[in-house]
């Protein structure tokens, strides 16, 4: 048994090293698979940037940076929904990023879970794999995160916001930060073939979201309603 245990831990150690850990690592892991997409590079940059400002324990930052290279390469094969196909990773990276600055959250599982959010939904991603190497309450939240593929997205939609009032303290900030992210985005550059209309409905639906959510971040619902309440008033801006 005890031999067991050491075999164990000792293929689960070698399995961490396989990961970057220092931040100009990570970010050649990005870099590679991402093609050297320039924006995710402008984001992972700025990212590391706010990370090292964060201060964060050796084994957090570690940790974090684990999370940033295991999202990328299990992304690596998929890209936005928008005209310009940026790569995926570009997302949970920008969501993780939300947190620290508009969030002001310092809880590096909270991280480590916004960076890994759409990996079991959109990846080959197991919950196991993410228990090994993210621990128990990463993998909770990452399941908060993970909708139903196999329902219609307007089952999808409703159940969100039916299931928002339960949502772990963890899992309202990950899904207050994406939707900050979503809504910038959809400001910015809507996907292809969106009308006006369901672009003004998806700002409806994510100001519900955000105001059925524990309020767990005044700061990151604040942002929320700004950026649709100066979609209402410019609606074309
Ligand atoms: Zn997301």
């Amino acid at each position: 048994m005890k031999t067991k245990k050491i075999i164990y831990s000792l293929l689960l150690s070698s399995c961490l090293s396989l990961f970057a850990v220092s931040i100009p690592e990570t970010h050649e892991v990005v870099a590679k698979n991402s093609q050297e997409n320039v924006e995710v590079l402008a984001t992972y940059d700025s990212f590391s940037h706010e990370l090292e400002k964060a201060k964060f324990s050796k084994s957090d930052m570690d940790r974090i940076l684990q999370a940033v290279d295991f999202a990328a390469k299990k992304h690596a094969s998929e890209t936005r929904k928008i005209p310009e196909k940026t790569p995926y990773i570009i997302h949970p990276i920008a969501v993780a990023n939300n947190l620290l600055t508009t969030g002001n959250v310092r809880d590096a599982d909270v991280i480590i879970a916004a960076l890994l959010h759409d990996t079991l939904e959109g990846t080959n991603t197991t919950s196991e794999e993410i228990t090994q190497v993210f621990g128990k309450k990463v993998n909770n939240y990452v399941r908060e995160m993970t909708e139903d593929s196999s329902l219609p997205k307007a089952e999808r939609n409703r159940l969100q916001i039916a299931n928002a009032p339960k949502a772990s303290e963890g899992a309202a900030l990950i899904k207050l930060s994406d939707t900050l992210y979503n809504l910038r985005d959809l400001s910015k550059t809507p996907p292809a073939g969106w009308s006006q209309e369901r672009i003004d409905t998806y700002f409806i639906w994510a100001a519900k979201v955000a105001h059925t959510l524990p309020d767990v971040n005044p700061p990151m619902k604040q942002a929320i309603d700004n950026l649709v309440s100066t979609h209402f008033a410019y609606p074309n801006a």
